[in-house]
């Protein structure tokens, strides 16, 4: 099979993203700085930034999709490991190694991990100040569900914060891109993995993602205010961001 060129039926993509994350959770963290050119860590900072988590061990962010930890250890870092982190995946190979690395940090105290899914979160409604999800949306089949989730689970005043592919908006950049994922990525990954289909299978993703203005509407209509969003990197990654009032 050929995951990049053929259209992924609906009931099939879970399970294909999963096989994908199990494959790499132990090479996770490299493998995102070989293909993102180390991009990944300046975009993950600038979304902590913009959050600006409080100094407050009452302050609660779920970080969904959070797979090895990245946003969640900078999210407690920067309250100057005070608030709480909900690390939530669906795959428990990517949390195995979050909770890992947690550990060795001295973070495992202001993290818990949940394996779930992001369209049935296992959260009462009002629970959290902030919801973040990094380069995770896309991979779940059911963008619309994922958001509605994210709007219970949040409090009154709480922040929805998406840092995702998005659509590049520079002449030429948009070409070196193409080039860069649609042939180093699926490589690198079989250089890594020993398979380069689930890759494709990625690339694709992020081809068939709504751009900023669409994926902005979508944020809309699951009832978030104010929703805006920043390209980062002309438009290679965006962060998105809106309110639950
Ligand atoms: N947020 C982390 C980061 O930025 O480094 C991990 C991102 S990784 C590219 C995507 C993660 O989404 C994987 O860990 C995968 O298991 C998770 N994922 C995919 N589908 C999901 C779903 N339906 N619910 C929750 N997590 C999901």
């Amino acid at each position: 099979t050929s995951y990049g060129f053929r259209e992924v039926p609906e009931g099939e993509k879970q399970g294909l993203v999963n096989e994908v994350f199990h494959k790499v959770a132990k090479r996770y963290d490299i493998m995102n700085d070989v293909m993102s050119a180390g991009m990944h860590r300046l975009w993950k900072d600038a979304m902590v930034a913009a959050l600006h988590p409080r100094r407050d061990p009452n302050y609660k962010v779920l970080d969904v999709a959070g797979g090895t930890g990245d946003i969640a250890f900078r999210i407690i870092e920067a309250s100057k490991r005070t608030a709480h982190a909900t690390v939530l995946d669906i795959n428990g190979s990517m949390l195995a190694v979050g909770a890992e690395r947690a550990k060795k940090r001295g973070l495992s105290e202001n993290l818990t991990f949940v394996e779930a899914n992001a369209e049935d979160l296992p959260f009462g409604d009002n629970q959290f100040d902030a919801y973040t999800i990094a380069f995770g949306i896309r991979n779940v089949p059911h963008i619309d569900k994922a958001l509605s989730e994210a709007h219970r689970v949040l409090k009154r005043g709480g922040r929805l914060l998406v840092l995702e592919f998005s659509e590049v908006e520079m002449p030429l950049l948009d070409r070196v891109y193409d080039a860069w994922s649609f042939n180093a990525i699926p490589r690198f990954g079989k250089m890594i993995t020993g398979d380069a289909e689930p890759y494709q299978y990625l690339v694709e993703s992020i081809r068939k993602f709504p751009n900023q203005k669409d994926f902005a509407a979508m944020i809309g209509k699951a009832g978030f205010s104010r929703v805006s969003f920043t390209n980062y990197t002309g438009g290679i990654a965006a962060l998105h961001s809106g309110w639950k009032i």
